[in-house]
């Protein structure tokens, strides 16, 4: 059997680590391609020559020779700078996997559509910014687009694709985050090292803050309204602060189907990569009888506003969802550098929400323009409110 080729963008990452884990397992399946980092030399150099990748990429270009250094005398390829991390998704691989975080994966990931690879999507600020775009170019390359997200990975395996017309509602499911019973006052004092450990899951530090104010749940929405197509009123968010279901379909005489499995981001990694097949993977089990019990509540968005600020950005789309996008990126750097506290992120994200309206982006550089517009703005905001 021929070995499906992959190229990881966000190799070093959280998402990144955990498939080159996953192809390490399985080298009779999986050939890699072309691995990316941002500023991560040592790891991407590692990851390289342990995978026998046939190029690396770095995307600061101040580290080219850094890389090259790293990299002499292996035959690997080392390559810098933005357009190198494009070109290497465009390079045509089986598959691709968007790992890199935020919107610095939109280029990318429309780069490896294009060039018709399926698509492994865990970078769900892209479709948050572009959603309608990628959808659009994904349909008319005929590429598949396989959800990483644990939750559209759950939504992916239970969804009748073939006949979308029975199903009524998405449910998605959310841990609640590290302060899921935390009142207003106590998050108002919220660290940065508190707010990036996640009671569930091990991740990287942006999507980590995005959980604890819940705009993650926020985001998953509109990501999720992109890739199963249904009306935005069809969209629930349910707490299970177990995370073991990871998310729900219902259909139209009732039936729900869930899809159930440990909290460990290589199981829905594992999906994406084999897809349609499956792999063995190294999870922990599920032990429902150890578990005893799940509980689920509804969420509450009167402390969690992001969720009732992004579901507004879903229903009205346009160009909303790239600013909520945007504007989110910038206030949680801005509260991990320690510069605005942690109720300020979604109070930034809103007031550049207020402010900034322009029309729907047609065109993948009106959305990085969009995109650009509302990071000024959201800094301009929060210098403002610092001096
Ligand atoms: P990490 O921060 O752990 O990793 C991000 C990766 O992207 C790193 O390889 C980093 O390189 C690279 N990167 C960062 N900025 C740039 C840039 N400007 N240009 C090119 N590459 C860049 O993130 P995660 O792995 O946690 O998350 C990745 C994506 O997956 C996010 O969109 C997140 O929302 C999503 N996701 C993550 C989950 C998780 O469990 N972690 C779960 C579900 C979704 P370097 O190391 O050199 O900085
Ligand atoms: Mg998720």
């Amino acid at each position: 059997m021929a070995r499906k080729t992959i190229t990881v963008l966000g190799a070093t990452g959280s998402v990144g680590c955990s498939t080159l884990d996953l192809i390490g397992r399985n080298p009779d399946r999986f050939e890699v391609v072309a691995l990316t980092a941002n500023s991560d030399v040592k790891g991407l150099a590692a990851a390289a020559i342990a995978t026998g990748a046939r190029r690396a990429v770095i995307g600061d270009e101040a580290m080219r020779p850094a890389l090259s250094e790293a990299l002499a005398g292996t035959g690997i390829e080392a390559a810098a700078g933005c357009a190198a991390v494009i070109e290497a998704a465009a390079m045509g691989a089986d598959l691709v996997m968007a790992a890199i975080v935020g919107t610095a994966g939109l280029r990318p990931a429309m780069a490896a559509i294009e060039a018709g690879s399926a698509l492994a999507l865990a970078n769900k600020e892209s479709l948050v910014s572009a959603g309608a775009l990628m959808i659009r170019a994904a349909v008319a390359r005929g590429v598949i687009i396989l959800p990483v997200d644990s939750e559209h990975n759950a939504v992916f395996q239970c969804f009748d694709r073939e006949r979308p017309e029975n199903v009524s509602r998405v449910i998605l499911t959310a841990s609640g985050g590290p302060f899921r019973d935390w009142d207003h006052d106590a998050m108002r004092a919220v660290t940065p090292e508190r707010a990036v450990q996640h009671p569930n899951w091990s991740m990287g530090a942006k999507i980590s803050v995005d959980s604890a104010t819940m705009m993650n749940k926020g985001l998953e929405l509109i990501e999720a309204r992109h890739l199963f197509g249904l009306p935005p009123d069809r969209y629930d968010i349910l707490v299970h602060p177990q995370s073991v279901v990871h998310s729900l379909v219902e259909y139209r005489d009732g039936s729900v189907l869930a899809q159930l499995g440990a909290p460990d981001m290589r199981t829905p990694i594992a999906y994406a990569l084999a897809w349609p097949d499956r792999i063995d993977t190294p999870c922990a089990r599920l032990d429902l009888a150890a578990l005893g019990r799940l509980d689920f509540e509804p969420p509450d968005a009167e402390r969690f506003p992001a969720l009732r600020v992004a579901r507004a950005a879903m229903e009205e789309g346009g160009a909303r969802p790239a600013i909520l996008n945007a504007a989110n990126e910038e206030a949680v750097a801005a509260f991990l550098a320690g510069r605005i506290c942690f109720l300020d992120i979604v109070a930034i994200v809103e007031r550049v929400l207020e402010r900034y309206d322009p029309p729907a982006p047609s065109a993948l550089d009106d959305v990085l323009a969009i995109d650009g517009e509302a990071r000024l703005r959201a800094r301009e905001l929060m210098e403002r409110q610092a001096a």
